[in-house]
């Protein structure tokens, strides 16, 4: 795996081996000699045939950790990444300014894990999800069920929040953002098994946000906020879209890697907008 060039081929042979074998980490520490036992080699050895071909552990095993939580994943899914956590970790930062029950969207929820780790969290909270694909819809709602937040949201089939009405405290979003020119060159683990409708961002990447910050006119309630993710680099970019719309920087989050990743903000308070501050001014 190492030579095909899998860059954590360790830790991806323990982790297909542990689970081939159906074993834990204690187990294998405690019997690393064990028999695999002819099911369990031939499974193994499928899997890595498939690994060297470069699809990811997360699609072969068909579900990934996120949050501390599970989420099984289909081909209309993109695959939950740990940066992704950082909009987690930022949108809660910012969640003490909401009411304590407070409604979340979701746009373009593929497996759900945002919306549905804000409901592990907030316990009062309710949510919507809506994807394009009815099949990551339907993840995102066995997801729900799974991690026990089902009765606490919906998930509908819609191009971001075309048929939605209503008022949400909170928007979240990570949406595709990768400039289309450049999907050709990603990582093969990525290029060929996420669905390039969960990556694809058009000309710069940027397409989605202008949705997403329009829609947040009509949408967010008083007081609420929008938190997205984007990519390396596209922050300044993002934070200037959102500004035509209305919209005020409020916080920033970095991803493991200290890539500044996702963005939180707001619209002002009544009064205090950028035109009445300029005739201040
Ligand atoms: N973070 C993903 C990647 O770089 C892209 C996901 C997205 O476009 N939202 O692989």
């Amino acid at each position: 795996m190492r030579a095909a060039g899998c860059e954590e081929a360790a830790l991806e042979a323990r982790i297909l081996l542990m689970e081939a074998a159906g074993i834990d980490a204690t187990a294998l520490a405690i019997a690393p000699e064990a028999g695999l036992g002819a099911e369990a080699a031939d499974r193994l050895s499928d899997w890595i045939v498939r690994r060297l071909a470069h699809e990811p552990v997360w699609r072969i095993l068909g579900s990934r950790e996120f949050w501390g939580l599970p989420f099984a994943l289909s081909p209309a899914t993109l695959v939950p990444r740990p940066d992704t956590e950082s909009l987690v970790e930022l949108a809660l930062a910012q969640a003490g300014r909401l009411r304590p029950d407070p409604l979340i969207l979701d746009l373009g929820t593929g497996t759900g894990c945002i919306l549905v780790a804000l409901l592990h969290e907030l316990r009062r909270a309710q949510g919507i999800g809506t994807d394009l694909s009815s099949e990551a819809a339907a993840m995102a709602r066995c997801n729900a069920e799974t991690n026990g937040v089902g009765g606490r949201c919906a998930f509908l089939v819609a191009h971001w929040c075309a048929p939605l009405a209503g008022s949400f405290d909170l928007i979240v979003s990570n949406p595709p953002y990768i400039p289309a020119a450049e999907i050709a060159g990603l990582a093969p683990e990525v290029r060929d098994h996420d669905p390039r409708r969960a990556l694809d961002g058009g000309a710069q990447g940027l397409d989605p946000y202008n949705e997403i910050f329009f829609s947040a006119r009509r949408l967010l309630a008083p007081g609420g906020l929008v938190v997205v993710e984007f990519g390396i680099g596209q922050g300044e970019a993002v934070a200037a879209m959102a500004g035509e719309h209305g919209l005020s920087p409020l916080a920033q989050a970095k991803d493991i890697g200290g890539i500044v990743r996702a963005a939180a903000f707001a619209f002002p308070p009544p009064g205090q907008d950028r035109s009445v501050q300029a005739m201040r001014d």
